[in-house]
């Protein structure tokens, strides 16, 4: 338990003082009534399906079913426009552009520092170990009075391998910002999600989406589990009606579904390790990095002649051979079976082609 962390002295002075936007359907919380307060159609929409009143700024229901799902209490929910959003959100809620700092641990996902970026925020690289672990010393160096965020991906992307605890605890316990622990990739992990640690750190905050294992990227939504305090400020400083209602009902009916998340994750992984057997097979592979991701990374003889022949095939992986130690590497993300076939195929060929030229 950190003893010292407060959570006012993370937040922008002028957040806590903000009152946020009051939304028009904030009075009224029933379903049927005459609705003449927010200048909506009242004759529904241009489309077969009507879309014609806002959809709830909060998101109740949705947590409410998600709330069981995770084991953690509504208020402890927020929901966003992707994880992009709470990503932006928590940088926004904590670092006054051109003084504040983050920590972030590279190789690791770009948004921390994209969205760092466009807020004008420093950013402080730690790079993780040889073996893409926390370089706990180093990023409790790396500290200042202006740090207010250490972002941790667990299981880590582009990587694939899941950090530490005791690396993880040790930041909860040492710094008095917030560390937030990156879950995108969590339901392909044995390992438990850091929801269960919320109640011993005040200063922890998780994040989990639906763009992976739920198979939901297109309609964007993002989980955010954190205090309810914090919960509370980046509920006032979203924008008010950030999850649409389309998106809101494919929740709904996707979190009626999982059984069939916990299927396709099923599957997922078998397939991972069928993929992983052929790529090993193959000579001009030289390792394929431990994952409990989606994902495999996958050190090549020669990546960038693999990119390209692949690009040409229309097979599209991910170039990670110019990032920090993960040189000559591709990201290759777990497909359906006929998928991975078709890019084994496609890889003996390219071999083939090599040798013969
Ligand atoms: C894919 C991914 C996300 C998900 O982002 P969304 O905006 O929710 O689609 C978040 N974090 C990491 C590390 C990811 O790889």
């Amino acid at each position: 338990m950190n003893n010292s962390f407060d959570l006012k002295s993370v937040i922008r002075p002028h957040i806590l003082t903000l009152a946020p936007y009051s939304s028009a359907r904030d009075e009224y919380t029933g379903h049927s009534g005459v609705f003449l307060d927010a200048n909506e159609n009242p004759y529904g929409s241009v489309t077969e399906e009507n879309y014609n009143r806002y959809p709830d700024p909060y998101q109740a229901e949705i947590k409410s079913k998600l709330s069981p799902i995770k084991n953690i209490d509504t208020k402890q929910i927020f929901l966003g426009n992707g994880s992009d959003e709470p990503i932006d959100l928590l940088i926004r809620a904590t670092c006054t552009p051109e003084k504040d700092h983050i920590i972030i641990l590279p190789p690791t996902y770009g948004m921390y520092e994209v969205s760092a970026s466009i807020h004008n925020v420093h950013i402080d690289k730690v790079s993780l170990t040889s073996d893409y672990q926390i370089d706990v010393e180093g990023v409790l160096k790396a500290i200042t009075q202006d740090t207010k965020i250490i972002w941790v991906c667990t299981p880590n992307n582009p990587t694939g391998n899941v950090m530490q605890d005791e690396a993880i605890v040790t930041l909860l316990n040492q710094f008095n910002g917030l560390v937030v622990v990156d879950e995108a990739y969590v339901d392909f992990t044995d390992s438990v999600s850091w929801i269960e640690r919320l109640g011993q750190f005040a200063n922890l905050v998780v994040l989990q989406t639906f763009s992976k294992a739920w198979g939901l990227a297109g309609i964007r939504a993002g989980m955010c589990f954190a205090s309810a305090e914090l919960i509370k400020i980046l509920n006032k400083i979203k924008s008010p009606y950030n999850i649409s209602l389309p998106a809101q009902q494919a929740l709904l009916e996707g979190l009626g579904a999982v059984d069939k998340k916990d299927e396709m994750v099923k599957e997922i992984l078998k397939e991972r390790t069928s993929l992983r057997t052929m790529l090993e097979n193959l000579s001009f592979v030289n390792k394929v990095f431990p994952s409990d991701a989606n994902f495999l990374l996958v050190h090549f003889d020669d990546a960038k002649a693999v990119m390209a022949y692949l690009i040409e095939e229309a097979i599209i992986v991910r170039d990670r051979s110019r990032v920090h130690l993960c040189e000559g590497c591709l990201r290759i993300t777990v497909g359906t079976a006929q998928e991975n076939e078709i890019l084994i195929e496609s890889l003996k060929k390219y071999h083939q082609n090599t040798v013969t030229a």
